[in-house]
């Protein structure tokens, strides 16, 4: 299995070719792709990425059958059955490389500055199992001067979940802490634009490796 390091280059370019229109034949799925991987899989990187049909994360870095081991759920929160997950596939697969994939106006966000700007208390039970794991990352930012520009708290908001599911994940299991500590593990936080289609790996990303 390829290094953390090598997994966000291959990221990286990908989406570069995912913005530039320029996308790779590699990727398409192939019938002989198909066929070879019943044999097993070793996706390069794990993806926790949000449910929004604009962020669909394969075509977004540009990666094919096989690559990616991705989960994608409403305002890519971190529950036990998302750190299940990634548990599953550092184990299994050896993935050194996890990513939460935020994006710029995630309707979860919005729904959760929305319910407590009213403090209500709205929706089904299954809908607020989201925003009450949202809630906390973006509630302090309302006790700021934000609260005065929606603009800038969504962009806010967005990125304070996406650095808090990081560190979720980063502290959500023994098995995981191991890996990071011993076993070259990287959890980093990422938004993608759904204005330029670009990544951002803005959180957890050593200096050394940040090349934008
Ligand atoms: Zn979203």
């Amino acid at each position: 299995m390829i290094s953390a390091y090598e997994s966000l280059a291959r990221l990286r370019t990908g989406n570069q070719r995912f913005v530039s229109d320029n996308r790779s034949q590699d990727t398409l799925a192939t019938h002989a792709r198909r066929l070879e991987l019943t044999a097993g899989q070793a996706p390069f990187a794990v993806i926790l990425g949000c449910s929004d049909s604009r962020v669909p994360v394969e075509i977004v870095f540009d990666q094919g059958l096989g690559d990616l081991f991705v989960i994608r759920v409403a305002g890519n929160i971190v529950a036990p059955s998302q750190i299940g997950s990634v548990e599953f596939a550092a184990e299994q697969f050896s993935t050194r490389l996890v990513v939460v994939l935020g994006h710029s106006r995630c309707g979860a966000i919005a729904a959760t500055l929305e319910q407590l700007q009213r403090s209500t208390r709205s929706g089904s039970r299954n809908l607020n199992s989201i925003v009450n794991r949202i809630r906390p990352a973006v509630e302090e930012l309302l006790n700021t001067d934000l609260r005065h520009n929606p603009v800038a708290l969504m962009e806010q908001s967005v990125r304070a979940n996406i650095r808090a599911s990081a560190n979720q994940l980063r502290h959500g299991s023994q098995l995981i802490e191991q890996l990071i500590q011993n076993d070259g593990l990287l959890v980093v936080g990422a938004e993608y634009s759904l204005e330029t289609g670009l990544v951002d790996f803005f959180d957890g990303v050593p200096a050394d490796n940040n090349q934008g």
